[in-house]
C-alpha cells in the first residue's frame, strides 16, 4: 500500500535534504509539491490543505540543530504530521475493548467490501493470538448462501458458528447469538450484519435494530480501501446512524495510493484498526500509523537522526539550565527566556498554575494584573539591560535603573518589581532543582 504517494514524496525529499540550506521558497516548492502528492493520492482536499499549512507553521518555528540540515528537519516535520493525520490525539490501532465476556462485537459494512471475510479474519486472530473464544453469527438473510460463507470459513479457521436457523430475522439471530455466547462461555460473539450497494433506509434500521438489542462493544465498519474518498463518506454516514468505534479498510493489499487511510481519522475522528491486506484468513494486520508514516515516507533514517539531534540538543540545554539553577544562578537572560516562554504559553498565570507549589504565587501575580502587556514590558526592561547587568543584575546602581525604566517608558518601581521576580523565581528554581523527582512529586501531593 501507498507506493505510488511513497513514490512521489521520496522523489520531493530527496531533492530537499540533498541541498545544505533552503530558503523559504524551497520549502514552499516542496510542500506544494507534497500537496499535489496528497491530493494525487485521493486525500481529501480540507485534509491536504490542514495537512501543509500544519507543517509550514512547524516548519517556521522549529529549533534549528546544527547537526542536521533544514531539509532533513522538514522531512521530520512531515513524518511527525503523517502520524498525526494517521492517528489523531491517540493511537487505538489494533485495540478492541473486550471487557467481560461475553463481548458483541458488530461488523457492519457495504456488500462486497469484505465483511464477512475480515470478521472471519478477525476471529481467527481473537482465538489464536488472544486465546479467546469466539462465535461468529451470519444475520445475512438477504444474499442467498451468505450465511453457508461464514460457517464454511468458521470450519476453516476452527471458529464456531451459530447454527443457521432458516426463516429467521436478523434481530432473532442476534438474540439467540447472545444467549448461546453466554451459557456456551464465550469470551466473544460477532455478528456479521447484511450489507447492501449502498446505504439505505432499510439496512441502516435493520442495523439499528440488532445494535439496540446487544449493545456492541464495538462496532467495526468493513470498507473497501480501494474505493477511496467514498470509503471515507460511507464511514461518516455509518458513523452519524448507527455509531461506529473503528474502521476496517480491506484490499490495502492492491491500493497504491492510500488516500482513504489518510482522510479518514482527520474526517470521521474514528480510528482505523485494522488492514485487510489479502484473501487469506491471516491477511490481516493492525494498523500502526508510526510504521505506516515510515512505509509512506522512506526516510526512517532521517528521521531517526532528526528525533536524535533533538533528544540531544534539548537534554544539553536542559541540563546547562538545571546545573545552573541548582547554584542559585538564575539571570535576567533565564527570566526572559521564562517570560517570552509564557508569552508563547497563554501568561504567566496558566503556567504557574500548572507548576507543582507555585499556584499561590499564579494567584498573586494574577491579582498583580500580570497580563501579557506587562510580560512585553518586562521583556523591554530587560532588553534595555546591557549583557553584564543581565548576567548579574545586582550590578543595577540607582542610576543606571532610572535609566532603563525611562528607557523602556516606565517606571523605577516596575523594574523594581522585575527584580524580586528575578529573585524569587531563581530561588523556586533552586528548591526544585534540588528536589529530586521523589521531592517534587511529593509536594505535588501534599
Ligand atoms: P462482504 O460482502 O462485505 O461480506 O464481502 P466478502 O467478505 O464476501 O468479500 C468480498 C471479496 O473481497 C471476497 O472475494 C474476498 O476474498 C475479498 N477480500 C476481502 N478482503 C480483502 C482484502 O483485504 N484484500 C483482497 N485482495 N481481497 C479481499
Amino acid at each position: 500500500m501507498f507506493e505510488n504517494l511513497s513514490d512521489r514524496l521520496g522523489g520531493v525529499f530527496d531533492r530537499l535534504t540533498k541541498q545544505g540550506a533552503l530558503s523559504e521558497e524551497d520549502v514552499k516548492t516542496a510542500l506544494r509539491e507534497v500537496r499535489v502528492a496528497l491530493l494525487e493520492a485521493d486525500v481529501s482536499l480540507p485534509v491536504a490543505r490542514n495537512f501543509i499549512k500544519s507543517v509550514e507553521k512547524k516548519a517556521t518555528g522549529a529549533a534549528v540543530t546544527k547537526s542536521v540540515t533544514p531539509g532533513q528537519q522538514v522531512v521530520k516535520i512531515v513524518h511527525d504530521e503523517l502520524i498525526q493525520v494517521l492517528a489523531g490525539d491517540s493511537d487505538e490501532s489494533g485495540e478492541l475493548r473486550i471487557g467481560t465476556p461475553p463481548a458483541p462485537i458488530l461488523m457492519v459494512g457495504l456488500q462486497g467490501g469484505g465483511k464477512t471475510t475480515t470478521t472471519a479474519k478477525l476471529a481467527k486472530r481473537l482465538s489464536e493470538r488472544d486465546r479467546k473464544r469466539v462465535l461468529m453469527a451470519s444475520l445475512d438473510v438477504q444474499r442467498p448462501a451468505a450465511m453457508e460463507q461464514l460457517e464454511v470459513l468458521g470450519k476453516q479457521i476452527g471458529v464456531d458458528t451459530l447454527p443457521i436457523v432458516k426463516g429467521e430475522d436478523p434481530v432473532a439471530i442476534a438474540k439467540r447469538a447472545k444467549t448461546q455466547a453466554s451459557l456456551g462461555g464465550y469470551d466473544v460473539y460477532m455478528l456479521d450484519t447484511a450489507g447492501r450497494l449502498s446505504i439505505d433506509e432499510e439496512l441502516m434500521s435493520q442495523v439499528e435494530a440488532v445494535r439496540d438489542v446487544v449493545n456492541p462493544r464495538e462496532t467495526l465498519l468493513v470498507v473497501d480501501g480501494l474505493t477511496g474518498q467514498d470509503a471515507v463518506n460511507t464511514a461518516e454516514n455509518f458513523d452519524e446512524r448507527i455509531g461506529i468505534s473503528g474502521v476496517v479498510l480491506t484490499r490495502m493489499d492492491g491500493d497504491g495510493r492510500g488516500g482513504a487511510a489518510l482522510s479518514m481519522r482527520a474526517v470521521t475522528g474514528k480510528p482505523i484498526k485494522f488492514v485487510g491486506l489479502g484473501e487469506k484468513m491471516d491477511a490481516l494486520e493492525t494498523f500502526e500509523p508510526e510504521r505506516v508514516a515510515g512505509r509512506i515516507l522512506g526516510m526512517g533514517d532521517i528521521v531517526a537522526l532528526v528525533e536524535k539531534a533533538q533528544q540531544t540538543l534539548e537534554a544539553e540545554q536542559a541540563e546547562r539550565m538545571m546545573k545552573r539553577f541548582q547554584k542559585g544562578q538564575f539571570n535576567m537572560n533565564d527570566l526572559k527566556m521564562q517570560l517570552e516562554q509564557m508569552q508563547k504559553m497563554g501568561g504567566m498565570g496558566a503556567m504557574l498554575q500548572m507548576m507543582p507549589g507555585a499556584a499561590k504565587m499564579a494567584k498573586q501575580l494574577d491579582e498583580s494584573g500580570m497580563d501579557d502587556s506587562i510580560l512585553r514590558q518586562q521583556i523591554a526592561l530587560i532588553n534595555s539591560m546591557t549583557k553584564k547587568e543581565r548576567a548579574n543584575p545586582a550590578l543595577l546602581q540607582a542610576s543606571r535603573k532610572k535609566r532603563i525604566a525611562a528607557g523602556s517608558g516606565l517606571e523605577v518601581s516596575d523594574l523594581n518589581k522585575l527584580l524580586k521576580m528575578q529573585r524569587q523565581m531563581g530561588d523556586m528554581m533552586k528548591k526544585m532543582g534540588k528536589m529530586g523527582k521523589g521531592g517534587m512529586l511529593k509536594q505535588a501531593m501534599s
